[in-house]
């Protein structure tokens, strides 16, 4: 699924790279190889300890990864993210105890698959979109994101 490519607010690149690399099933070693950098960078980037890689790197990694150039390089920004993606949900079956399910994030989704609710990236009554759903409240006006 596609929607697992996106960048999570507040992910960093280190987790966004590995998060993906495991998704893929892939070993750093396979990775590094893919992206044609050597497999301690791998490593070094996953741990946190590279936080800007140049060009070439993010084009191979990218690649291998088969994530957009732009998600990694926003990742690796760390506030680009934010701005430009937010979370998608179904207002009705979302509970701010539970994971937000995988399929609402699917990009081609737009309705919720367990109600047919319309699903929501931005807050109900002042629009802002939503960032992260650790929150129950618009940070902005207050109105809870979830709806009775
Ligand atoms: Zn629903
Ligand atoms: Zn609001």
């Amino acid at each position: 699924m596609d929607t697992l490519k996106t960048p999570r607010p507040q992910e960093t690149m280190a987790g966004y790279v590995k998060r993906i690399r495991k998704n893929l099933k892939m070993t750093q070693f396979e990775l590094a190889g893919a992206a044609g950098i050597h497999p301690r960078s791998v490593g070094k980037i996953e741990r946190g300890h590279v936080t800007k890689v140049n060009h070439k790197t993010m084009v191979g990694l990218a690649m291998a990864l088969g994530i957009p150039v732009e998600y990694l390089d926003a990742a690796s920004k760390g506030n680009d993210i934010k701005s430009n993606i937010g979370v998608k949900f179904c207002p009705h079956c979302w509970n701010p105890t539970n994971e937000l399910q995988q399929q609402w994030s699917d990009v081609k989704a737009k309705f919720c698959y367990l109600c047919g609710t319309q699903l929501r990236t931005n807050c109900a009554n002042c629009g802002e979109m939503v960032m992260s759903l650790r929150h129950r409240y618009c940070p902005i006006c207050g109105h809870p994101y979830k709806e009775k």
